[in-house]
């Protein structure tokens, strides 16, 4: 089995807790410490984007709770993507809590089978979950009074989502944005791929998309991406640390480079 790093994974033995805590308005952190999920609370019942491992999903239960929120109003489970580490407690999740679960056109058949159809990660299995909607680019997903637009981000999945919406902290409206995934993987070919011949053009799609993206609120699949450890201290001290357009510009910038380097080496290379 291709080893998943923790780049994507965090630690799969060692998932840790993490204090739940307020990103702005009504968007909560209910996360472990290196697997991020996203609660929006509304007053018809609360989203939850991604369930990390099954094992994680208890993690997630204290979260919420310590918040004062009931599992039984989450009505809703989003995923960033179809991998183990952001899905595989999906079907706990909605056993739990009875959400209906929305997955991007390209991911739906992973969850749905428990792992069948990844590329790269032949072996990783889980817990098949039923999808109640399939969703296409630019979908909305809505619940009392907010909207939530899915972006099909692809590459690092073939239904990679980036959730973006208007949150209200105070007088403010922000564009919060959730990085589905900008990674190339170790091991992931972006030349001459059997398996996903078109990862590189969906990869370059990705990019477009994210710099198209107006975004205040920056936040990610894993709390890497955005520095969460760091921003969490400073929680209360100052302004937001999670309102950081500046440092979401950078990210995927960095990204973006990373991903040309990748791809011009394994065109000249064309081996691994
Ligand atoms: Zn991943």
């Amino acid at each position: 089995m291709v080893m998943l790093t923790a780049m994507c994974l965090g630690n799969a033995n060692g998932d840790e807790p993490f204090p739940a805590h307020c990103v702005a308005g009504n968007v909560y952190y209910v996360g472990s410490k290196a697997l991020a999920t996203y609660l929006i609370a509304t007053p018809e019942g609360h989203i939850l984007i991604n369930s990390g491992f099954e094992e994680t999903v208890p993690l997630i239960r204290v979260a919420v709770e310590s918040l004062g929120f009931k599992m039984r109003d989450v009505k809703i489970l989003l995923a960033s993507h179809a991998h183990s580490d952001h899905v595989a407690g999906h079907a706990l999740l909605k056993e739990m809590t009875g959400a209906k679960v929305f997955v991007m056109r390209g991911d739906e058949g992973v969850i749905e089978s428990g792992g069948e159809g990844q590329y790269l990660y032949m072996t990783s299995r889980w817990k098949p979950c039923k999808v109640d909607r399939v969703l296409e680019d630019g979908d909305e997903v809505k619940l009392g009074g907010v909207s939530l637009v899915a972006r099909r981000t692809p590459g690092h999945t073939r239904g990679c989502t980036t959730w973006t919406w208007k949150v209200s902290e105070g007088e403010k409206v922000c564009d919060a944005v959730v990085i589905g995934s900008p990674n190339v993987n170790p091991g992931y070919r972006l030349a001459e791929n059997k398996d996903y011949p078109e990862i590189a053009d969906d990869f370059a799609k990705t990019f477009a998309v994210l710099k198209s993206l107006p975004c205040d609120l920056f936040l990610g699949a894993h709390g890497e991406y955005y520095g969460m450890l760091a921003k969490h201290e400073r929680l209360g001290r100052d302004k937001n640390p999670f309102v950081d357009p500046d440092g979401y510009r950078a990210y995927v910038e960095l990204k973006e480079k990373a991903f040309r380097a990748t791809r011009a080496d394994q065109r000249a290379k064309k081996s691994p």
